[in-house]
């Protein structure tokens, strides 16, 4: 099992910024909701070499629009009007303008480092955010999954193995989204309200498959804290784009090399400038 998260490790530095570090891993323990025959964490899928090419954000319709370049959800132009179906409408980016909310999510969690430095921080600040967390971390890092729930945040689905849902038959989509709200929900007790897909990536399957039960959550302000950026540039990503009802995107776990200190450096001065100019800080279902 080790071996396999090792690999799989592996496969999502190369993937995006989403891996694990293996030395603070949590004791392994099956998770009970799972049958055996799915408690150990799948093979990677094949399309490393087409996914290592994005990053996050990436809006992508593989109905109507071309290969996507990497640029922010909020500057990509519409699908082409030869469908009557827009995508864009089936995804959330935003809440209300009327109401000076705003909503903190950290994606690609949990893990055993940043994500409880970061809930450490949130308990301190009286704040609750989403996790959008990826399935098979969940299964792997309880405690943390835990320490979530208990601290009262919300917890939305990111797939189980962070791929590229587009990228995937209709068969593979359904497990990857299916499993994780297996996990949630064991911990949770509860339908999982949010999904949000891996790299903002969504076609019509996606979207008409993750609809059927969740809402679908992008972002409005990406703070590219994945990149390793510094903490106060992070922070100056979200005063440069936040309007009332933002959802601001960053990371729990995995980043650049592995390291996301600096959105865990960036966590108290952020939650200090939103408090300060009026800002309440909401989950995204509060939104
Ligand atoms: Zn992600």
């Amino acid at each position: 099992m080790l071996k396999r998260m090792l690999g799989s490790a592996v496969l999502f530095s190369l993937l995006s910024s989403c891996d694990t570090d293996p030395l603070l891993e949590e004791p392994q323990v099956v998770h009970p909701l799972l049958p055996a025959a799915q408690a150990t964490v799948p093979a990677p899928v094949t399309t490393t070499a087409a996914v290592s090419t994005l990053t996050e954000p990436v809006l992508t319709s593989a109905a109507t629009l071309p290969e996507p370049a990497a640029v922010p959800v909020s500057l990509q132009v519409e699908a082409p009007a030869a469908s009557h179906y827009n995508i864009r409408e089936h995804i959330i980016y935003s809440g209300s303008r009327q109401s000076k909310k705003v909503a903190l999510t950290f994606d690609d969690g949990p893990d055993a480092k940043y994500t409880n430095q970061i809930l450490d921080i949130l308990h301190e600040h009286e704040v609750k955010a989403t996790f959008f967390v990826v399935g098979e971390h969940a299964a792997f890092y309880k405690n943390t999954m835990k320490r979530i729930v208990d601290q009262g945040h919300e917890v939305g689905n990111h797939s189980w193995s962070h791929v590229d849902l587009t990228k995937l038959d209709e068969n593979r989509l359904q497990e990857e989204i299916n499993k994780t709200d297996e996990v949630i929900q064991g911990y949770t007790g509860k339908p999982v309200p949010a999904f949000r897909p891996p790299y903002g990536a969504v076609s019509k399957m996606v979207v008409d498959y993750a609809e059927k039960h969740h809402k679908i959550i992008c972002w409005s302000v990406d703070t590219r804290d994945w990149e390793g950026i510094p903490s106060d540039q992070i922070v100056q990503h979200v005063k440069r784009d936040l309007r009332n009802g933002g959802i601001i995107l960053q990371h729990s776990a995995g980043g650049k090399h592995g390291n996301l200190s600096n959105t865990v450096k960036a966590l108290p001065a952020l939650i200090q400038y939103l408090k300060e100019n009026g800002y309440e800080l909401v989950t995204v279902s509060e939104l």
